[in-house]
């Protein structure tokens, strides 16, 4: 066997390995619960964000719809940090009528008052391109719905990468002017760690085709890059973000997502924080990724997500108590205008920590080697698992 061959049936194996072991620990959500959801055409909830417009910083809606759930999961096993599931309908296919009825009724909730938000972005725990979860005419009939709405200046709704196709782009863009984007969760340029420390398998090319035929529609493609997977270290973390930014910084990309990671039950990154093999990322290695990105010039937008998501989470990206608020307000501030220079002056006991920490050393063995033996430590607690061959 020539050693790419050896390297590609070794990568295939413990692909495998991660997705049996993610579709076992999934079925704790499943166990006992179907139909445990009391549907009654409400959201989850919605958030007050802000975003930009045309060079404007204005109100912008998210909206958490309760999903029919990521079909990745069952698939798959979904992505190794993501508990969303947890909070849809367990792969049960939800209703046009009640996605539909989601979205009238949070457009017609006082307490939200609608009018305000010039952006509202949709997210169902998944993919909204994907006709497991939601029918695509579901989909046209709200953005519809927002198109006639003369506040709603722009959409956005999230996907998967590979359902993103031609012929959807061009019916988005046959029913509304509006501008759209379509986030979706790119995650890291690097393709073993897409692959293997997050689950997600598609190739750089898929995703070069799909900016291409976003921009033929006039569509902006907005990429989610996860800071801190699984088995990197912090260190490793801060290269493989900046190392994403570069790659994504070649292309016409109106703005990158910063995903700071949280740790949400029923996921390998939650079962490795409770052992002590994860911790998220500290703030300081965010405003070290601002700083890289400065230094090297890349004009690439980047605008820090907040960590509110339809899930709650046990542990998230922090620093310390006495800085935590400070810095995450200041984030707030780098979203609006884009200025690294603001970190310039702030200092905290809790920064020699963190500097320790990058010292640290990485695992004796390389990334497929590390992960294979983490996942199997963590295979000890799971009865009855069965191995994809
Ligand atoms: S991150 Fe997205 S693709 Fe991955 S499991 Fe969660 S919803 Fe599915
Ligand atoms: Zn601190």
């Amino acid at each position: 066997m020539n050693s790419n061959l050896k390297e590609n049936s070794n990568n295939e194996y413990i692909r495998n390995l991660v997705r049996s072991y993610m579709k076992s620990i999934r079925l704790n959500i499943t166990k006992g619960k179907r139909n445990k959801f009391n549907f009654s055409n409400e959201v989850i909830y919605t958030e007050a964000r802000k975003g930009f417009l045309n060079g404007k910083y204005i109100d912008r809606l998210a909206i958490f719809m309760r999903g029919t759930g990521c079909s990745q999961v069952k698939e798959v096993g979904g992505c190794t940090f993501c508990g969303f599931y947890n909070a849809t309908n367990l792969g049960e296919k939800i209703s046009d009528k009640d996605y539909i009825e989601q979205i009238k009724n949070t457009i017609s909730n006082k307490k939200i008052n609608f009018s305000k938000y010039g952006i509202v972005c949709l997210y169902n725990d998944g993919s909204l391109l994907c006709e497991k979860e939601i029918n695509f005419n579901a989909v046209l009939s709200i953005i519809d719905i927002l198109n006639n709405i003369e506040s709603v200046k722009k959409i956005v709704i999230e996907s998967r990468v590979e359902n993103i196709t031609k012929e959807k782009l061009t019916r988005i863009r046959q029913s509304t002017n509006k501008e759209f984007d379509i986030a979706v969760g790119f995650e890291s340029a690097n393709p073993l760690v897409r692959d293997l420390c997050i689950n997600k398998s598609f190739d750089s090319s898929t995703f070069e085709e799909k900016i291409m035929i976003c921009n033929e529609n006039n569509i902006n493609l907005t990429p989610l890059l996860m800071a801190k997977p699984p088995f990197l270290t912090e260190k490793e973390a801060i290269e493989d973000f900046v190392n994403s930014l570069q790659y994504l910084n070649q292309f016409n990309i109106k703005r990158i997502d910063m995903e700071l990671p949280t740790v949400e039950e029923n996921t390998l990154t939650y079962n490795m924080w409770i052992k002590n093999m994860y911790t998220p990322l500290k703030l300081w290695s965010v405003v070290e990724i601002l700083k890289k990105k400065e230094e090297l010039g890349l004009k690439i937008p980047v605008h820090i997500s907040p960590m509110n998501y339809s899930v709650s989470s046990k542990a998230k990206a922090s620093n310390c108590d006495y800085c935590d608020n400070h810095m995450l307000k200041l984030f707030e501030k780098y979203n609006e205008h884009g200025d690294v220079s603001i970190f310039d002056k702030i200092n905290c006991t809790c920064k020699q920590e963190w500097e320790k920490l990058l010292i640290t050393k990485a695992p004796d063995e390389n990334l497929p080697q590390y992960i294979e033996k983490v996942v199997l430590k963590l295979m000890e607690d799971v009865k009855d698992l069965k191995i994809i061959d």
